[in-house]
């Protein structure tokens, strides 16, 4: 790996702005890929140019003035060596230029032909001095991404210099690439860098040339190689052999109410059996809103405790922990297991109450926030971290509880589903478990797209549904530019509604609550003291109250789609008819308009999830993950997938019959990001 500070000629600043870039080795300069091209490799005669076609032209200038009228532009005559006359037009100009281009100087000009008011012009074309000892270059110019204070000239020398002295040496065995009909590494990054006048432009600019797509796939490649050694890594390490003793796992399923859904029993299996291995499970547990991940945990706890360890179960908001602390407890208590709550809001003694509580071993199970992985909190024999909703926290949260044992197992669930694409690259690293049924009794949330005229309506329907014994979530807008706003809103949402149904017990619950006030809330609404709750989007993940059917969601236009789906998963829990009213702001934008489609004519997560991955890209998506795992430059998840199939296999073959070509390859591919990837 050569860093580009041991090359001489580049300097300090330039390695500050390079680095900017995320080029710290000449691997990474070699694979910094132009964005597009211009064809500077013939002349065209100045009468035969086009309008809306980019060309090159050749000749003289024959008169220069700076206008100041109607605004201050350098305007040039150019009398073509076939005699054609254009203009050229710069707003913006230097005086290097007014020099460059005074009368008499020969130049070529780079530029796209528009009609203008003398006749054909050419606004803010790419001038250069026309020299017959300078000839026309024979291969295409790229144009690469750049930052202030880097000009095209210096990184595209800075590639040449790359591609004469750096390793274009090659790391797939040639009948992978040959099978995919692609060319070599080699010959793709000399295409892709200096393309020949022939070459397919447009197929190179959509990025679907077969030089592309060998890049793509080299790095799809990469990435699934250092998944797989990070996985293989885990499982070198030693972890506690949870078995599957069943007596308190058995005596929990007899005293639920219900039993598992068949897809809730296959997940159960999988987990059941992963704890009983001797390496730490890191395991994924998907499920779309309400699909029961809960009581899959709560089993996953009770087999560390039937083994004689603690389970850790943790949930990014205070509401979630503290709803799956009631629930752990109604659970787990009967069977003679207690239940311990941390979370940083408690007064100082009940906190070292609890913190005694864990250390010493007599809580078996510990819900609570990210409190759970603070310092002073000591487990006595953690075999089991939970993390619900894992999207939601970092990579370093998770880690940190993790290191609170020596290395517990790991479940982590969450509700927003990740698409095929992404679990098979981003989440390679885990084992995946989809729960992909909802327990029975449930009825589809109908859901209704209502313009916010038409608020009266709406609050008649709020009014019904609680007069027939239900409740109801009123959902405030999210305003992302001022928390203090949001706040605002929501209070006033309370005194308006509050007002016009005066017969209703009306509650509120948002983000800046005490905890204990949250909570008092939360109770009130969950035994329906309170009929309607308005919230801001506190109550996103996890909240479950069955009896709660109606959803009123304002300005559902600014939410993301994951977040809307989210939101309607809080009802249609219980077997009452449910509805779910999307109020929107008119005009709808385009997209607006699209997205609001998406979560209208869908239902099921996944769908929801897709197209959410199309609209924002896997950058969002991602979330917190991101931070240490490097995201994909060249290959796109949903044009690619083909090829993310064929570097999933590639991948293990190599490692098993090529390890030093594997190790080549990521080096080359994951440079110094390589190092963050252990996580
Ligand atoms: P999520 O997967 O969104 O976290 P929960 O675990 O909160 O869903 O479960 C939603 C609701 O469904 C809870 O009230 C839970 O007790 C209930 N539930 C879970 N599994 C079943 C089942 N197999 N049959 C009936 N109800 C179930
Ligand atoms: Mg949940």
């Amino acid at each position: 790996m050569t860093e580009l500070s041991t090359i001489k000629g580049v300097t300090k600043p330039m390695q500050a702005r390079l680095s900017r870039l995320g080029l710290q080795t000449l691997d990474d300069v070699l694979l910094h890929l132009p964005l597009r091209y211009v064809d500077e490799t013939h002349l065209t005669p100045v009468r035969a140019l086009r309008i809306g076609e980019q060309a090159q032209v050749q000749g003289e200038i024959i008169h220069a003035e700076t206008q100041h009228r109607p605004r201050k532009a350098l305007i040039c005559q150019l009398q073509g060596d076939d005699g054609g006359l254009l203009h050229l037009r710069f707003l913006h100009f230097y005086p290097s230029q007014v020099a460059a281009l005074k009368p008499g100087m020969r130049i070529r000009a780079f530029g796209e032909p528009r009609s203008g008011f003398f006749g054909m012009e050419m606004v803010h074309p790419q001038c250069r001095a026309a020299r017959d000892d300078v000839p026309l270059s024979e291969a295409l110019t790229p144009i690469y991404p750049t930052t202030a204070g880097l000009s095209q000239p210096s990184i595209r020398k800075l590639v040449r210099w790359a591609l004469a002295h750096g390793d274009l040496s090659e790391t797939l065995p040639a009948e992978v690439y040959a099978s995919l009909e692609l060319p070599t590494f080699a010959e793709s990054l000399h295409l892709l860098h200096n393309p020949p006048p022939a070459v397919d432009l447009r197929a190179l600019e959509q990025r679907c040339h077969p030089v592309f797509k060998r890049l793509a796939f080299d790095e799809l490649l990469a990435q699934q190689l250092s998944m797989r050694l990070h996985h293989a890594r885990r499982r070198a390490q030693g972890a506690p052999r949870l078995k599957q003793l069943k007596h308190l796992t058995s005596a929990l399923l007899q005293s639920l109410p219900f039993s598992l859904t068949d897809a809730q029993l296959k997940v159960w299996g999988e987990i059941a059996q992963d704890l009983a291995q001797p390496h730490p499970m890191q395991r994924l547990l998907q499920g779309d809103v309400g699909s029961g991940k809960t009581i899959v945990s709560a089993l996953a706890a009770l087999q560390a405790v039937e083994n004689g360890w603690q389970a850790a179960v943790m949930a990014p908001t205070e509401i979630l922990a503290e709803q799956h602390f009631r629930k752990m407890h109604d659970w787990l208590s009967p069977l003679g297991i207690r239940v311990a709550w941390l979370t940083g809001t408690q007064s100082k003694s009940v906190r070292q109450a609890a913190l005694d509580l864990v250390a010493s071993g007599e809580a078996q199970v510990v819900v609570g926030t990210h409190a759970l992985f603070q310092e002073q909190v000591q487990f006595s024999r953690l075999g089991l971290a939970v993390i619900d909703e894992q999207h939601r926290f970092g990579v370093h949260q998770r880690l940190a509880l993790r290191k609170k044992g020596e290395q517990p197992h790991q479940l982590m669930m969450s509700a927003t589903p990740i698409p095929r694409t992404l679990a098979m690259s981003y989440y390679a690293d885990l084992d995946v478990s989809v729960i992909d049924q909802l327990p029975p009794g449930r009825t589809p949330v109908a859901t209704r797209l209502v313009a916010d005229s038409r608020r009266e309506e709406v609050l008649t329907r709020v009014r019904e549904a609680c007069h027939q014994g239900r409740q109801a979530y009123w959902v405030c807008p999210l305003i992302e530019e001022s928390e203090a706003l949001q706040l605002k809103t929501a209070m006033e949402t309370y005194e308006l509604l509050t007002a016009s149904l005066p017969e209703l017990r009306v509650g509120l619950v948002h983000g800046r609550m005490k905890p204990v006030e949250k909570q008092a809330v939360m109770q009130a609404f969950g035994v329906n003291e309170i009929q309607l709750l308005v919230a801001t989007t506190v109550i996103e993940v996890g909240v479950d109250v069955p009896n709660a059917s109606l959803m009123v969601i304002e300005h559902a236009e600014r939410m993301g789609l994951s977040q809307l789906h989210q939101l309607r998963g809080r009802v249609g829990r219980g077997a009452a008819q449910s509805a779910c009213i999307l109020l929107y702001q008119t005009p709808l934008s385009e997209t607006a308009r699209a997205r609001l489609k998406i979560i209208y004519e869908n239902t099921d997560g996944f769908e929801i999830s897709r197209a959410d991955l199309q609209l924002r890209g896997p950058g969002e998506f991602l979330g917190v993950r991101q931070s240490g795992v490097p995201l994909l430059k060249i290959a796109d998840l949903e044009r690619d997938a083909a090829l993310l199939e064929v570097a999933r296999q590639v991948a293990d073959r190599l490692l098993h019959k090529s390890p030093g070509l594997a190790e080549a390859h990521l080096a080359r591919w994951m440079g110094r990001a390589q190092e963050y990837v252990k996580v």
